[in-house]
């Protein structure tokens, strides 16, 4: 049986972290310094509960206000993380922009996209500008998952991607 496959999007503003989680669930070590500009696609297998499911993710780049080419991807998208630093405020406001963005694009009702909210760099407590609690109640009344990361320590790197999956799979009723 041939494993099924994800495209996974990852989103957000600037220097959030987006290279460094994508790339550290992908090979497994934190790069520090990341061309911003450059946008990939990278694959990877994983297997949960005994079953290989290939995610293909797309580590996206330039989150300006006008980017021409983010209808497209998010068409393709079968599920979302949406990543802001907890040491930037803007970067939160700027998530719950995007959130907005996937569910216009997709002309879909909020609840019904597969999204899972981000909170990154979480090694850097002593910097944090968003409490976890607001990053929980945004995602709890948008009805989308939430964690927080690291992709320096790499804590919550595989959760967010496999988590994302498994909400792919219930919310599209064909696991
Ligand atoms: P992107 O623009 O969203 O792709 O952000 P990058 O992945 O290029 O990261 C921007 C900067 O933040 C880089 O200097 C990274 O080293 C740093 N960074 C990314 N994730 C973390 C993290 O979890 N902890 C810390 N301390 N720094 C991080
Ligand atoms: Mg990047």
């Amino acid at each position: 049986m041939t494993p099924k496959s994800y495209n996974i999007v990852v989103m957000g503003s600037g220097g959030v972290g987006k290279s460094a989680l994508t790339i550290q669930f992908v090979r497994s070590v934190f790069v520090d310094e990341y061309d911003p500009t450059i946008e990939d696609s990278y694959r990877k297998t994983i297997t949960v509960n005994g079953k290989p499911k290939i995610l293909d993710v797309l580590d996206t780049a330039g989150q300006e206000e006008y980017n021409t080419l983010r209808p497209q991807y998010i068409r393709s998208g079968d599920g979302f993380l949406i990543v802001y630093s907890i040491t930037d405020k803007q970067s939160f406001f700027d998530a719950k922009k995007l959130q907005s963005e996937i569910l216009n694009t997709k002309d879909a009702d909020p609840g019904t996209i597969p999204i899972y909210l981000v909170g990154n760099k979480k090694d850097l407590e002593d910097m944090r500008a968003v409490p976890t609690a607001e990053g929980q109640a945004f995602a709890t009344e948008s009805t989308i998952g939430f964690l927080e990361a690291s992709a320096k320590t790499a804590e919550g790197v595989t959760e967010m991607f496999t988590e994302l999956t498994n909400k792919i799979d219930e919310m599209s009723c064909k696991p």
